[in-house]
């Protein structure tokens, strides 16, 4: 099997893994395609060795050293895919290399109301982009597609309105046309602090915070947001009301928050119903179903946001109505999108990162 066609074969099935994994007489192929390892083929084990040189020669790996594990990458273009990025890493076995490839597609990027299995949860999200300045806020557990929601929503912004995009973030998950995006490297001495500050001084109309951490952040993401800046950032939560507690907790001033906080959204992603067979997919189901995952949005904006501040501020019972992640969940039950709660453990990425 040629490299290229395993490849195109990987993204067809939206593939997160390949692995090259050598026996005595032959090698396995195998695809890690939504969790799920599926076998692609058995090769002969000196197919297999050719394949592995290969891709080591494109990675600019040392074909002769086998005894050693090593790593690389390729950036690749494809003219259906566009940009990918496959990183790579050999391991001696019993036997011969065993070979792993990571796939990251870099450009491919769904528009915001397609991750969701009601796309109106979000619209108000969409809408709020508009604005030059103010708060908004992501949060959900690693691999609730929060970044990708995110990355979505900064492409939305960008073709909406010809704006200065700067992210921060570590580590830059998906490389994106079009923004500017700063890689934390703290050994290097780029901190989330001196990274603000720099970034702050291109000139940026929307800016984008990986997470906010902890106070020092915090106090950055209200600061840029009341200086004339749109900034969309994560943080660590249980849902949209306990993001409010959150910020707080950070010793940020409620006054500052409300002038500011524009939106906060809480999500969960969840494995659809396959159509065609129940949810133990074979490889033609998974080549055939493009969509096997979507995202769940609690969306707490405008007045019920006002009224939740206030809440939260003078430690009043919880009382303001607004669809929780819960009743979507039970919705898209009912409705047959879905089968079991969604775990948290279920990757976010399209391609397997949080
Ligand atoms: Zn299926």
């Amino acid at each position: 099997m040629k490299s290229q066609k395993l490849i195109s074969k990987a993204l067809a099935l939206n593939a997160t893994d390949l692995h090259v994994i050598p026996k005595v007489k032959s090698s396995t192929i195998q695809a890690r395609v939504d969790h799920r390892l599926y076998t692609l083929e058995e090769i002969p084990l000196n197919q297999s060795t050719r394949l592995i040189s290969h891709f080591k020669f494109l990675a600019g790996m040392d074909i002769g050293e086998k005894r050693k594990p090593q790593n690389g990458s390729i950036h690749h273009y494809l003219p259906t895919q566009g940009n990918i990025h496959l990183r790579l890493s050999t391991l001696p076995s019993a036997y011969n290399e065993a070979l792993a490839i990571r796939i990251l597609p870099q450009s491919m990027m769904n528009p915001y109301e397609q991750l969701s299995i009601f796309p109106k949860s979000l619209d108000q999200i969409g809408q709020l982009l508009k604005r030059s300045q103010g708060l908004l806020l992501f949060v959900g557990p690693t691999g609730s597609g929060k970044t990708t929601l995110l990355y979505s929503l900064l492409q939305h912004a960008q073709r909406q309105s010809k704006r200065q995009i700067i992210t921060l973030e570590d580590p830059i998950e998906k490389r994106m046309d079009h923004f500017l995006q700063i890689e934390i490297n703290e050994p290097a001495g780029v901190t989330y602090l001196d990274g603000f500050k720099s970034i702050l001084r291109h000139d940026p109309d929307v800016i984008m915070i990986g997470e906010i951490r902890d106070e020092a952040t915090a106090h950055l993401a209200i600061r840029a947001a009341l200086t004339g800046h749109l900034v969309l950032s994560t943080l660590h939560a249980k849902d949209t009301t306990g993001c409010l507690y959150r910020l707080l907790e950070f010793g940020l001033k409620f006054e500052d928050l409300k002038q500011t906080l524009l939106g906060v959204v809480s999500q969960q992603l969840c494995e659809l119903v396959c159509p065609y067979c129940g949810t133990e997919c074979t490889i033609p189901c998974l080549v055939r179903r493009t969509n096997r995952r979507m995202g769940i949005y609690e969306v707490l904006v405008g007045e019920t946001l006002g009224e939740v501040m206030e809440e939260v501020q003078l430690k009043k019972d919880h009382k303001a109505n607004f669809p929780k992640l819960n009743d979507y969940i039970v919705r898209a039950e009912a409705m047959g999108f879905i089968t079991t709660q969604p775990s948290s453990d279920r990757i976010g990425w399209n391609y397997g990162e949080a």
